[in-house]
């Protein structure tokens, strides 16, 4: 077990600048109009940093450079391009810890994930797009004899990212390295509650891209984000956040008719079969880990498998395991290796899951376990903390229906295959499933039946580059990793040849 220092302190291996600006054109730039706001750790709720505040002239400015630095960027041969991104990828793995420390002390998630996932995950993403850019090839079809229709893919020019605070560096990830491998300049802005890291990440590997081809406005979301996202000088917006801020930037981006695509919020179902009791301890094991993967991240995960539906056959004996194992979960300092759930994002965070653990009793779910502040002494006291928390109930319950956002588990009994898929498709959103069972008809007819962009088998919280991520529903608008990437950040160029000598 390794405790690792908090940044800034003795023995640290993360230093964090006192004050960050917007990074622009290759430089840090103080924001238009001087503004900065208050950056806290969720481990302790104390501010460790300050951060530019930005406005409409800010993502003028970021424009501005993305703008000079496009064309250059998109004529970069393919394997120019991505020997830079391979660049970045291995700068990275030779400052994981560091960046995995940093990206702990911002958001507030256990160590042992960011440098086993998060981190990981982020490199191999520049390091797949690397490869899928090099994969990549336009088309042509024959029309007739004389006569040729070509295809090319160019990269759209400059694209606007928005990302959210849950997986800082990995969502960035996500954004910024298809969108680079397509050719394209980005301006980026964080969310509010996470912009630091980036910048360390950004710092990090600033001397690898040329300037202006990434830039990072940071702020808030009516002040950076909006004007970003309606700026007629942006191809295409890709958004991750929530619901009701995704339908926001949609009506933004009709005004000036570009490509968006919404990676939103989520209530996934995870779906357990009577099978799973009777089979070996071994699969019973890992069927309960699934179920406990609830908390992985403190509940802040967009895929988070919220719901747990279980059949009636073993409902009793099942959940008084995952119980058992839900209560074993490890909380604590966020940067102690052993810590398997740290702390809530911010204040705001905890105080919208505890008032979610009084729509739950006020509604007459059954509380299981946790519903509590998790409360700590020392540096941990000004944290926020939140008990991992189960309750049980029925499916057309707010705690069965709206996104939380935290490590709150609604739980609730089905009686066959039919109920299990109404149950589980009863909800606005699409993004992630689960089907725990042996009876590989059953989990295939599941899988097809289930209204879910991503449907794990036996398995959850797996997010490997080259499976195609993003909702159903109002989860979403489009896929974030996979090749097919590439195309999301690209048009189409038709080139329609005739080589005929005859005349028209
Ligand atoms: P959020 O919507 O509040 O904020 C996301 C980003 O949008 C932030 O950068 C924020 O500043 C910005 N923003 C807010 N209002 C804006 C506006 N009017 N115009 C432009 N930008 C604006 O979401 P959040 O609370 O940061 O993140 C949590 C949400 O993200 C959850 O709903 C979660 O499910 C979702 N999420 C989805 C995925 C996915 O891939 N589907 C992944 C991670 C998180």
């Amino acid at each position: 077990m390794t405790r690792y220092a908090a940044p800034g302190t003795q023995g640290a291996i993360v230093s964090y600048e006192s004050r960050y600006d917007h990074w622009i054109g290759g430089a840090f730039v103080p924001p238009a109009r001087g503004r900065y706001f208050e950056n806290p750790s969720p481990v302790d709720g104390r501010p460790f940093t300050e951060v530019a505040r930005g406005t409409a002239e800010d993502v003028e400015r970021a424009l501005d450079a993305a703008h000079a630095a496009a064309p250059a960027w998109g004529r970069t041969p393919a394997a120019e391009r991505a020997g830079v991104l391979l660049r970045i990828a291995d700068r990275m793995e030779a400052r994981l810890e560091e960046l995995a420390v940093a990206e702990s002390w911002e958001n507030g998630k256990p160590v042992r994930e960011t440098l086993a996932a998060d981190l990981p995950l982020a490199v191999d993403h520049f390091r797949y797009f690397a490869g899928a850019l090099r994969a990549q090839e336009g088309s042509l079809a024959e029309l007739d004899e004389d006569t040729v229709a070509y295809h090319f893919r160019e990269p759209l020019g400059v694209v606007a990212q928005i990302i959210p605070w849950n997986f800082p560096l990995l969502m960035a990830a996500w954004k910024l390295a298809p969108a680079l491998a397509a050719g394209n300049a980005v301006v980026l802005k964080p969310a509010e509650q996470t912009p630091a890291s980036i910048h360390l990440w950004m710092s990090t590997v600033a001397d690898l891209l040329p300037p202006g081809v990434v830039n990072i406005v940071n702020g808030f979301g009516e002040e950076a984000g909006k004007p970003l996202a309606s700026s007629a000088r942006v191809a295409k917006v890709a958004f991750t956040g929530e619901t009701a801020t995704g339908r926001l930037i949609l009506e933004y981006a009709a005004e000036t008719i570009k490509p968006v695509t919404l990676e939103l919020g989520g209530k996934s179902p995870n779906i357990f079969f009577d099978d799973v009791w009777a089979a070996d301890d071994d699969f019973r094991d890992k069927a309960l880990e699934g179920f406990a993967m609830f908390a992985l991240n403190q509940g802040e995960v967009c895929t988070a498998p919220s719901r747990a539906l279980v059949q009636r056959g073993c409902y009793a004996d099942l959940l008084d395991a995952a119980v058992a194992r839900t209560e074993a979960i490890v909380q604590g300092h966020p940067l102690d290796t052993a810590t398997m759930i740290g702390a809530q994002v911010s204040r705001e965070q905890l105080e919208r899951v505890l008032s979610y653990v009084e729509i739950g009793r006020k509604e007459g779910a059954r509380l299981v376990t946790g519903g509590e502040r998790a409360e700590y002494t020392g540096e941990m006291a000004g944290g926020y903390y939140m008990r991992p928390t189960v309750f049980e109930g029925d499916n057309r319950m707010r705690i069965f229906q709206e996104e939380i956002f935290g490590p709150v588990l609604a739980v609730t009994s089905f009686t066959d295959f039919d109920d299990a898929m109404a149950t589980a498709n009863d909800t606005p959103y699409g993004l992630g499933a689960g089907v725990w069972t042996r009876d590989m008809a059953t989990a295939y007819r599941a899988g097809r039946a289930l209204q879910a962009g991503r449907v794990w088998t036996n398995s959850y919280h797996t997010y490997p580059a080259h499976a195609a991520f993003g909702g159903y529903k109002q989860s979403g608008i489009g896929r974030e990793t996979h090749k097919m990437m590439l195309e999301h950040y690209q048009q189409t160029k038709n080139l329609l040849v005739s080589y005929s000598p005859k005349k028209l």
